[in-house]
């Protein structure tokens, strides 16, 4: 026993580790640690740890800003893209109503103009076609009131509001300020 621990010693030293030496999972059965077989593995580690610090960031990210923004039922959206299939039902023409809840969920304005979001006259046809029953009249409709106010604090692309006032992708309730901000009238 005692040159087994000299050797496991010896070993450990080199960043090593036989397979006797791997932790003991259940009785009988040891827990080989591919990734880890080194006794210093400050990369290792510290690899580790950026991943998990960037996906919990990534987490806080995704529940944070539909909080902060008063838009917190997006975060249930699970991007099945169920809601395609409202397709004709739809009187604005909207062909990727998931794209608008993605966009909501994480404040994307340009995305949202693109995909029609100001379009959207809130009529709740697509609700039936949503797998969680999402409100999504409710959550587009503060989407738009969210993309109004960015684009009255200049944070939103001249390019993108004129390619949605040139192409009819806005609604009524929405055009007189957007008119307005390009200078149209
Ligand atoms: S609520 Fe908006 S996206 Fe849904 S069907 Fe009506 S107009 Fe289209
Ligand atoms: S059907 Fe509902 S949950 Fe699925 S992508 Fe559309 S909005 Fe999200």
């Amino acid at each position: 026993m005692a040159d087994e621990e000299k050797k496991a010693k010896e070993d450990r030293k080199i960043g090593h580790r036989e397979r006797w030496w791997q932790p003991v999972a259940l009785p009988g059965i040891r827990r080989l640690q591919f990734f880890s077989d080194l006794s210093d593995r400050p990369w290792t580690k510290n690899l580790n740890r950026a991943a998990m610090f960037g996906i919990a960031t990534a987490f806080l990210i995704d529940f944070f800003k539909p909080i902060t923004r008063d838009n917190p039922q997006t975060i249930y959206c699970y991007e099945c893209r169920a809601c395609y299939a409202t397709q004709d039902r739809c009187p604005a023409a909207i062909t990727f109503q998931a794209e608008l809840t993605v966009a909501s969920r994480v404040s994307d304005y340009e995305r949202f103009i693109k995909n029609g979001g100001l379009a959207c006259v809130r009529c709740g046809n697509c609700v039936s076609f949503c797998v969680v029953n999402l409100n999504l009249p409710m959550i587009y409709g503060r989407m738009q009131e969210l993309t109004i106010k960015s684009m009255e604090d200049g944070k939103i692309p001249r390019r993108v509001l004129s390619w949605a006032y040139e192409n009819g992708r806005i609604n009524r309730l929405w055009i007189d300020k957007v008119a307005r901000y390009l200078g149209k009238k």
